[in-house]
């Protein structure tokens, strides 16, 4: 699929609470074709990392989002573009290099790049990540720490993470709906990377209901299905051309 263009990205945009503007997106792979549908990456990526396919794949990822972020900077004006990194990638020595020299190529700046990196994988190797988050952010990358939450890091990590934001985890996210204990996650990791200098973003918002919360609990930034699915590139064109944001 890495050789014959069988994969693609779609791009689900980030909207600022702020102004309910699209602030960014995140790309999201997509590898089409199957029975029914698709198969999801949270499927074959780990599949890929495991068979020493994610060199390959990561540097795909990271040419073709860079690429349309490009595109999008030109057209659009100043976004970011989120791309995941794995594991894999952020341990591998030259990435500063590599992704510095693409930024060159495609004229695109490192402010307009938001790496997304699992506290999972931050885990694997503590001191090696940390250091490899620190030379990304000198060169000016934003850095998020995606399904916050979730991992086996602990607070005194933390407060050592170059990050310049926090994703909180959908599940904390859609239980907010229906569990008091969620909301409290919520309400506290929201005031505790404020209170640590980070951006917040809320992942996987659904309903009104959960996104009328997050506004109130002074949460930056949402994204969900109830602002837009992960979109094509020429779709996601469009919802920027119609002044994107929260058109509800
Ligand atoms: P993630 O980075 O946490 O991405 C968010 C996932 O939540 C995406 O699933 C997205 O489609 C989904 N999502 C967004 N809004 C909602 C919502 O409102 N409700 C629900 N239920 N889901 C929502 P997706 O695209 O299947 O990706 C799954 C995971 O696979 C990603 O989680 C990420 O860890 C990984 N992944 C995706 N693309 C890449 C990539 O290019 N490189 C790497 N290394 N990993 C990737
Ligand atoms: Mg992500
Ligand atoms: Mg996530």
């Amino acid at each position: 699929a890495i050789s014959s263009d069988g994969l693609l990205l779609h791009y689900q945009p980030q909207i600022a609470l702020r102004d309910h503007r699209v602030a960014g997106v995140e790309a999201l792979l997509r590898w089409p074709g199957f029975e029914n549908g698709s198969l999801s990456p949270a499927v074959f990526v780990p599949i890929a990392e495991n068979n020493g396919l994610m060199p390959d794949l990561g540097r795909w990822v990271v040419e073709n989002a860079f690429r349309q972020a490009a595109a999008w900077q030109a057209q659009h004006g100043p976004m970011t573009t989120a791309v995941n990194l794995s594991a894999v990638q952020l341990y591998q020595p030259n990435l500063a290099d590599f992704l510095l020299q693409l930024l060159e190529r495609l004229q695109l700046n490192a402010e307009n790049i938001d790496l997304e990196i699992t506290e999972s994988a931050v885990m694997r190797n503590v001191d090696d990540a940390i250091a490899a988050m620190k030379q990304l952010r000198d060169k000016g990358f934003h850095i998020s720490l995606d399904d916050f939450g979730t991992g086996y890091s602990s607070l005194s990590y933390l407060k050592r993470f170059p990050v310049s934001r926090i994703k909180i985890d959908q599940s904390f996210v859609q239980g907010m709906d229906i569990s008091a204990g969620d909301i409290a996650i919520v309400r506290n990791v929201i005031r505790l990377g404020h209170d640590l200098g980070l951006l917040v973003l809320a992942e996987g918002v659904e309903t009104r209901g959960q996104l009328q919360r997050l506004s109130d609990e002074g949460c930056d930034l949402v994204q969900g299905f109830f602002c837009s699915k992960p979109l094509a590139a020429g779709q996601l064109g469009e919802f920027l051309k119609q002044g994107g944001g929260l058109v509800h």
